[in-house]
């Protein structure tokens, strides 16, 4: 895609501080970092959400993970890791990425929602199963 900002970093057009790269993935520190080594795992083939993946490239990308969260364990001394990756509401950009955020036991990141929206876990269980 050639508006695509991760296309452009995938060509190198648009320079990344790359820490993983093989065929199919890069991963690359996210230029607005939450804890330091902040890090996108993103497929080299434009695509928009988890709905698009294959199995295969599913598989590829936690063993990626894995390897970098070594790689993080090792060099950066991270206390934990969380992995996140948005689809649609709360994905800003619309190629495929997955959020591979090391965490640091005085890091206070913390998730801001709405609780007031929020409705009795056994309706919502009720929606999901019935
Ligand atoms: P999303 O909200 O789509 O899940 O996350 C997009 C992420 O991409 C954000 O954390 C943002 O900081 C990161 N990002 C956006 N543009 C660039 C860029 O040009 N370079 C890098 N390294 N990260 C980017
Ligand atoms: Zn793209």
């Amino acid at each position: 895609m050639d508006d695509c900002i991760f296309c452009k970093i995938m060509k190198g057009e648009i320079p990344s501080y790359t820490i993983y790269e093989d065929d199919e993935v890069k991963v690359f520190l996210d230029i607005n970092p939450s804890t330091n080594g902040d890090a996108l795992l993103v497929p080299k083939k434009h695509i928009v959400t988890i709905d698009d993946l294959s199995s295969d490239a599913l598989l590829h990308f936690f063993e990626v993970t894995l390897k970098v969260k070594k790689l993080m364990e090792v060099r950066l001394h991270i206390d934990g890791l969380t992995i996140c990756q948005n689809n649609g509401h709360g994905q800003d950009v619309k190629h495929f990425h997955v959020h591979l955020t090391p965490r640091y036991v005085n890091d206070n990141l913390k998730h801001d929602f709405n609780k007031e929206i929020l409705v009795d876990i056994a309706k919502v269980h009720e929606q999901l199963t019935k």
